[in-house]
């Protein structure tokens, strides 16, 4: 199966919406297979936004996601990476749909609520870089009885 890194930002720890979030990814099948706390620092942030570090918001979106320790998760299921981007919704909080995390629980293009890989390659490297690998789990759960059909484990 795929495992995706999933970031519970400030935005939804302060709020206390971390179990609504978690809730939401556990409701539709998705396995928790590695969760923490921990407080990002500006180092962390320059790889983890490296795409960013040019744009005017930057020093913003810095601030905003050090604001309080944010929760870590490797989510893991059939396709992952694309399910859970779908589950989050487009960037802006304003823009995305209804139903999708941050088009339910944000107003905002920068504080909304979750970080989500964005590709199975980019997920390998932003997992490597906030999880050691026995932080990351293999347990029983219903996923492989009850969740998927046999088709959708086929390949
Ligand atoms: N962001 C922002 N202003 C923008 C675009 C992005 O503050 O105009 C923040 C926002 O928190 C977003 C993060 O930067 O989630 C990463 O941006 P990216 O384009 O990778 O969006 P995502 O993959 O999170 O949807
Ligand atoms: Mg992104």
């Amino acid at each position: 199966m795929e495992q995706t890194l999933v970031i519970l930002k400030p935005s939804c720890v302060a709020r206390g919406l971390m179990g609504e979030v978690i809730g939401r990814l556990e409701a539709k099948g998705l396995i928790v297979a590695g969760m923490k706390m921990m407080q990002l620092d500006e180092q962390i942030l320059r790889e983890h936004y490296s795409h960013l570090v040019d744009k005017p918001f930057f020093p913003s979106l810095m601030k905003s996601m050090m604001a309080t320790p944010v929760v870590v998760m490797c989510v893991e299921g059939v396709e992952a990476v694309r399910v859970v981007r779908a589950m989050a919704g487009v960037t802006n909080g304003r823009n995305a749909a209804l139903g999708t995390i941050r088009g339910d629980f944000s107003v905002s293009g920068q504080k909304n609520i979750v970080h989500a890989s964005d590709s199975p390659e980019n997920a390998v490297v932003e997992l490597a870089r906030f999880f050691k690998p026995e932080e990351i789990f293999s347990y029983e759960t219903a996923a492989y009885s009850y969740c998927y059909g046999d088709d959708d484990l086929k390949d």
